[in-house]
């Protein structure tokens, strides 16, 4: 869900028409299924001293060859080499001696021509703009201690806490404090201060207490200029290099070597903190079809395209990539298990994960089950465009129940809590709209079916779609669209600061007391403001960027939210993972507003220390009086402050409670 044109520049289109011709006229009447596979697990360049290997698969050529040059860039081939046939429509060559350094393309010929020299697809290191891959010794991209590095770890996938965020965002904006500006090496400074002596980076990242920082896309992407000393801002959802980092992140993009161990160290730094880190994956589309590496080797095969022959495109990007196949499924297969064992990473965000299709992401659970079942898989359950992949083998939203161990990201609560995500001026439950109670508890029991849950009246899902809450990602804003705080400012135009101040920390005190997994738009707890930019893909760092002086300007804001993410990871009864104790613990009784949703739990059968929790949101612009359950009752939040500390309150309440406009209450006793 994003609105992005097609990156390719008019310019390329005109150099790159002969590709394109090619790569057209071979999709059309091509039976894939007939072209050979290949089983093994060496596609791609191995190094050792003594010789290099190279194994590409590419069926259809006539020929293939790899060419060697001393610079990344520009420069004519030192060498060249022919590869020959091999077993399942591959191409090898062994190259004898120490290789270590050179920069190499592979170039496959097709009818006597020649197509564009590229790396091959699996090339882990390549040099500026992602052109030519580099032979490296895996050994010395290892940071020191990089041995005893291990992911975080969580008993369930509901424990975790994600904060969305992207490097430049992080790192480059007013009053950070950090050295590596936009580099990942900024998210590996520790100690780092805004002006007013507040946590910025990765320290910020700590105090908040998160458990997963979920970058944008950090492999090769195609849209920066990697020779310039200011490259600019894109998100990166324009795949260039599945394999590699991308260099406009990195100290030297030139060195494909130091590419690798600067994100390892950053990973380390991560891990070292305590902090897991997500890796958001784009394989359901490319750059372009006409330049990518998959097109000069295989031409049309990697592409899904209609019964006519012309590419589909359900990304929204020009072309979709077609997991179906078995050479494009064992690809992103081993790309996933590549990033997951060389770089330890924590978890993988599937952008449009509705385009793929559901076998090969259950085979990509399966690979990380055998690794590390703790990786956390999660996705976009939807296409942005129509698909020729039959809907019901789709990776979608509505089937994420025939997914187990993979999450979709839930726009049922998204919407219901802040307003439609394209209708701007649209409030939702949080800005004052009636009529979405019952969306909220859809989210408050994790999408799951509950007797007091009647999804007919849910505003987008008309029945459960998962089978237990950690297969949902609940959320109210994230890069995508306006940040919160704007979507609020469009939304609620007579609120006062204040109360729009309130309103955002309803939205995300839901978010972070419902069952499933909560996801934070990185800065949210800093009212993050883009000026209302909702599609900020390519715009500058001075809007993109988090402003490291918010922090003290909105302090109250920064503690509400770490201050929640404590309580949740104090109490199991906000991080149920087991249907049936789900729906015997949570409880609604009937508010008699269309403005105020109230939970009761029985916390203790959910192993709490709390014996019982009532959460009360207010949703409306006037005080809201609930009578309790008898007894005394102590007031955890206010909607202002949360009280994290077990066994301490704000203080003690019995009979009626009067809840203020806008506001959350969490009471307990
Ligand atoms: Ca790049």
């Amino acid at each position: 869900m994003r609105f992005r044109i097609p990156l390719i520049s008019v310019l390329n289109l005109i150099l790159l028409m002969p590709f394109f011709r090619i790569a057209q006229s071979v999709a059309q009447g091509v039976d894939f299924s007939t072209y050979p596979v290949y089983d093994g697990n060496d596609l791609g360049v191995t190094w050792s001293q003594a010789a290099t290997r190279i194994r590409v698969w590419a069926p259809t050529a006539d020929a293939v060859r790899w060419q060697f040059y001393s610079a990344d860039l520009g420069g004519a081939p030192d060498r060249e080499v022919y590869l020959r046939q091999d077993a399942g429509g591959t191409w090898v060559a062994t190259l004898p001696g120490n290789w270590e350094g050179s920069y190499y393309t592979v170039q496959a010929q097709f009818d006597g021509a020649w197509l564009a020299e590229v790396p091959d697809p699996y090339a882990r290191a390549v040099g500026r703009n992602g052109q030519r891959g580099q032979i490296f010794n895996p050994q010395k991209t290892n940071p020191p201690g990089w041995e005893q590095d291990q992911r975080v770890k969580q008993s369930s996938y509901t424990d975790i806490v994600l904060y969305e965020g992207h490097v430049r965002d992080l790192t480059v904006g007013p009053g950070s404090g950090i050295k590596h500006q936009g580099k990942f090496l900024g998210l590996s400074e520790r100690g780092t201060r805004s002006p007013e002596g507040l946590p910025t980076g990765l320290d910020h990242l700590v105090e908040l207490g998160i458990t997963h920082l979920h970058l944008l896309p950090f492999f090769d992407y195609g849209s920066l200029d990697e020779t310039l000393e200011q490259p600019g801002y894109n998100w990166g959802y324009d795949p260039l290099n599945y394999n590699a980092p991308e260099g406009t992140y990195c100290t030297n993009p030139a060195d494909g070597a130091s590419r690798i161990r600067e994100l390892k160290a950053t990973v380390q730094a991560l891990h070292s903190a305590g902090i897991g880190l997500v890796m958001d994956v784009v394989y359901n589309h490319t750059f372009s079809v006409a330049e990518s590496v998959f097109s000069q080797l295989v031409p049309g095969y990697y592409y899904r395209q209609w019964p006519e022959g012309n590419f589909s495109d359900a990304s929204g990007c020009g072309n979709e990539v077609a997991s179906e196949r078995p050479m494009v499924r064992k690809f992103m297969r081993e790309s996933l298990q590549y990033w997951a064992s060389e770089y330890h990473l924590d978890g993988f965000r599937f952008d449009l994960m509705g385009i793929h299709d559901q076998q090969t992401m259950r085979l990509i659970r399966e690979d990380m089950n055998s690794m590390d079942p703790h990786i956390f898989l999660y996705g976009e359950g939807w296409t942005a465009g129509p698909s020729p992949l039959a809907e019901e083998a789709r990776a979608i939203k509505r089937l994420t129940w025939q997914l187990p161990g993979i999450a979709a990201f839930s726009d049922d609560i998204r919407d219901g809590i802040k307003g439609h995500w394209s209708d701007e001026k649209d409030p939702g439950f949080a800005s004052g709209k009636a009529g979405l109670g019952m969306t909220v508890k859809a989210g408050l029991v994790g999408g799951i079916a509950h007797p007091q849950v009647d999804f007919s009246k849910v505003n987008y899902s008309p029945k459960p779609w998962v089978g237990t809450p950690s297969q949902v990602i609940n959320y109210v804003s994230c890069h995508d669209n306006h940040t919160l705080y704007d979507k609020v400012a469009i939304s609620a135009p007579g609120a006062s600061e204040p109360r729009r101040l309130a309103i955002q920390r309803l939205a995300n005190t839901i978010v972070l007391t419902a069952q499933g997994v909560p996801f934070l738009h990185a800065g949210v707890e800093m009212a993050y403001t883009k000026g209302g930019d909702h599609n900020s893909y390519k715009s500058s760092d001075q809007v993109n960027a988090l402003d490291w002086n918010r922090m003290a300007d909105y302090a109250d804001l920064v503690a509400y939210h770490r201050d929640l993410i404590a309580l949740r990871k104090a109490h199991p009864v906000f991080r149920m993972d087991d249907p049936e104790l789900i729906r015997r613990v949570l409880t609604f009784p009937e508010t008699g507003s269309e403005h105020v949703v109230v939970q009761h739990a029985d916390a203790a059968a959910a192993g709490d220390s709390w014996k019982e929790l009532v959460l009360i949101f207010n949703g409306s612009d006037q005080p809201f009086s609930y009578t309790l359950p008898s007894g005394d009752w102590t007031l955890v939040g206010n909607g202002r402050v949360v009280v994290s500390a077990p066994g301490e309150g704000l203080l003690t309440l019995s009979g009626s409670v009067e809840v203020a406009p806008s506001a959350a209450y969490i009471l307990a006793r």
